[in-house]
């Protein structure tokens, strides 16, 4: 009865989308095994999930799909997991003196729901002001999807996003809006494809009101080509 219990605790606490910590929860041994070493382990997992299923692993559609899916996994959609993914930490000074906010908006988020292991997909929205330090606009980016590629809770990819980058740029005031689409909930249980989830971190002095407005009025902006 006790694992019954557990269970349904594990479950209410996965649809509602509530994480636990700010850092990717871990393992110690998280990187004792090489990438080869945890694509053929993960192969024969999915092999097995397949097989449970019914499917008939020699069909010729179906054959690749176990080692499609863990190098898949361990490469791609869950490669930020590996610290060595971190995007080089290259700053340069502030030449132009521009102390004015910076947006960079509409940074395209592919991540995957840690509840459901389904896509989320979404925009990312980051501003920061600079205390004489400035980023590559690409590098956002990067940040944006290092963080993204790893089974992720949308609050902790916004928060990470922002630690990293307050690191980076050494000021507290960088702010990120997510505005997402969680397949889990788009496709599956309630099923409303309409819904999408906005989650926003502030910090320093995004933290003031006409700060965090002008920040919200920017990416407003509908800008066209
Ligand atoms: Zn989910």
């Amino acid at each position: 009865m006790k694992i019954n219990n557990d269970f349904e605790e594990f479950d209410a606490l996965g649809n509602d989308h509530i994480g636990t910590s700010q850092d990717t929860p871990m393992r110690s041994d998280a990187f004792k095994l090489s990438k080869e070493e945890k694509i053929d382990i993960i192969k024969d997992d999915v092999r097995h999930i397949m097989e449970t299923l019914g499917l008939d692993l020699s069909d010729d559609s179906l054959k690749g799909t176990p080692m499609r899916v863990a190098k898949m996994f361990v490469k791609e959609i869950f490669g930020g997991l590996d610290p060595n993914k971190k995007p080089s930490a290259s700053t340069f000074e502030n030449k132009y003196k521009y102390g004015e906010m910076l947006v960079e908006k509409n940074i395209t988020v592919y991540s995957t729901c840690e509840h459901h292991l389904l896509p989320i997909v979404g925009k990312a929205h980051i501003a920061y002001i600079s205390n004489g330090t400035v980023v590559g606009l690409s590098k956002m980016n990067r940040i944006v999807d290092y963080f993204a590629k790893r089974p992720q809770v949308q609050e902790r990819l916004t928060i990470q996003i922002v630690r990293e980058l307050q690191d980076v740029l050494e000021t507290k005031d960088v702010a990120c809006v997510i505005d997402a689409k969680h397949l889990c909930v788009n496709s599956r249980g309630i099923r409303d494809i309409e819904s999408s989830t906005v989650t926003s971190e502030f910090g320093g002095r995004f933290k003031d009101k006409a700060t965090r407005r002008e920040f919200l009025d920017y990416i407003k902006l509908d800008t066209k080509f």
